[in-house]
């Protein structure tokens, strides 16, 4: 649980986490279970710290839903026999509370943010900006796909103006958290106090504005805060998953203002700078991992970090319950069994290898026929569509032949309990998913 970050005081971290791990995460259906040691831990994590445990779960992994505790006896399974690296974890762990005034965690630092070229240009604007606050970069606008270090290098930025000036009124927030607030005023009668409150800050880091999309009383409350701030040379801070013209739904005006200061992407990092990062993190998590392994990993994780620290954190873990390193053959596992394959293949592709796998014609695929050499295939269609491509159940059913959702369902659910005894469908499956995915 070494990167659980938890809105827990030190000792209580202690005594309720320390004999508690990850005892498996099942990417069907995102569900992650904690090994605790009793039912009296139990209890409490569930009772007390559930949406911050899933909280953290979900900032390592995106794709994690919901955690369930689960009893071990004899446990604490994974950390017992490496007391000293867990304990110093967690320590580490304790530390890392996010700041009530400021908002910031302060484990987003520039010390521990690589740059390669994918992120050169976000990160040069970003030391201008404090080198140069409130005139040369106002705004700031950082945009790039999910889990490439928005936040990481927002917050940093923030993080480094506290430690140059302790006085300097900082504030970090989501657009999201923004909105909720802003609503909340209106509702309230509030508004003015709202409206000072953010009009007092000397930097102002706004995350993922695209959730301002369509919230046109919040964009004109961030277009007014907006105004005031930079009348007074205040910097203002944005990240985007989008570039600004291509946010939707945003007042041009507003848009007008995104554009008008430095504006810089951050694009998927290159093999050499995901090698870099795995290291970067296996040196702050003091774990080694052979070489080999590092490589293998930085070659097939390709467009997220957020998915590169959750195959490290996956390794670490499995490789502390077998107390020993992995050998490739299991980080390939791992990975197969846990990362979502990128979708790169599209729904019809994996209706035509499903359909060559069993040597059926395509089409009967897509109609109606009940044909037992048919049925089974479609089935499994389904299945797939709905673990690995998180399609619909309506849609599912509409795609191959107008079909019923809860005809859907059964049929995932059926395949899903059918692999759990039939070995064969089960190897036929693993074949499957190597047409599909390749050998990962
Ligand atoms: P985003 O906000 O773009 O979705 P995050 O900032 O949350 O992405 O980054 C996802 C994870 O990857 C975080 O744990 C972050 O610390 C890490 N990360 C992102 N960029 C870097 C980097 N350049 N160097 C080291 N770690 C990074
Ligand atoms: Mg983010």
């Amino acid at each position: 649980m070494s990167h659980l970050e938890l809105d827990v005081s030190k000792a209580n971290f202690i005594t309720w986490f320390k004999n508690t791990a990850i005892h498996k995460f099942d990417t069907s259906n995102g569900m992650v279970y904690l090994a605790v040691p009793n039912a009296f831990v139990r209890d409490w994590l569930q009772n007390k710290y559930h949406s911050s445990i899933l909280r953290a779960l979900r900032e390592n992994l995106e794709s994690v839903r919901c955690v369930e505790y689960v009893i071990h006896k004899g446990s604490p399974m994974v950390f017992q026999e490496q007391r000293e690296v867990s304990v110093n974890q967690q320590m580490e762990l304790s530390e890392l509370y996010v700041d009530k005034e400021d908002n910031l965690n302060p484990k987003y630092t520039f010390e521990n943010f690589i740059v390669g070229s994918f992120n050169e240009l976000a990160y040069a604007a970003a030391q201008a900006v404090i080198k140069n606050p409130g005139i040369s970069y106002n705004p700031l606008f950082i945009y790039g796909g999910t889990g490439l270090g928005k936040t990481h290098l927002i917050q940093s930025i923030g993080n480094s103006f506290k430690k140059i000036d302790r006085n300097k009124k900082i504030h970090y927030l989501s657009a999201e958290r923004f909105t909720t607030e802003c609503v909340d005023a209106i509702r309230n009668n509030k508004a003015h106090l709202f409206k000072e409150k953010y009009r007092r800050f000397d930097v102002l880091i706004m995350d993922d504005i695209q959730f301002l999309s369509g919230k046109e009383k919040t964009q004109e409350e961030v277009f007014h805060l907006f105004n005031t701030l930079y009348d007074n040379n205040k910097q203002i801070i944005f990240s985007s998953d989008k570039a600004p013209k291509q946010i939707l739904g945003i007042e041009e005006r507003l848009k007008s203002r995104f554009e008008g200061g430095m504006i810089a992407d951050i694009s998927s990092p290159e093999y050499e700078s995901r090698l870099a990062i795995l290291n970067a993190k296996l040196k702050i998590l003091n774990y080694l991992v052979p070489e080999e392994i590092l490589e293998y990993v930085a070659s097939v994780i390709q467009n997220n970090i957020r998915e590169l620290e959750g195959v490290l954190n996956l390794i670490m873990i499995h490789g502390q319950l077998k107390k020993r390193d992995l050998v490739i053959n299991e980080v390939k596992q791992l990975i197969k069994n846990n990362v979502k394959p990128q979708k790169t293949i599209s729904i019809n592709d994996v209706i035509k290898i499903i359909a060559n796998f069993y040597n059926i014609d395509e089409r009967e695929l897509y109609q109606k026929t009940r044909k037992k050499e048919v049925v089974k295939p479609r089935q499994i269609v389904m299945y797939i569509l709905r673990e690995d491509f998180n399609t619909s159940y309506p849609y599912i059913g509409h795609k191959l032949g107008g079909r019923d959702h809860t005809t859907v369902i059964h049929a995932y659910e059926k395949i899903k309990s059918d692999l759990t005894r039939d070995n064969l469908l089960s190897q036929e499956m693993d074949q499957i998913k190597t047409l599909l995915y390749g050998n990962v």
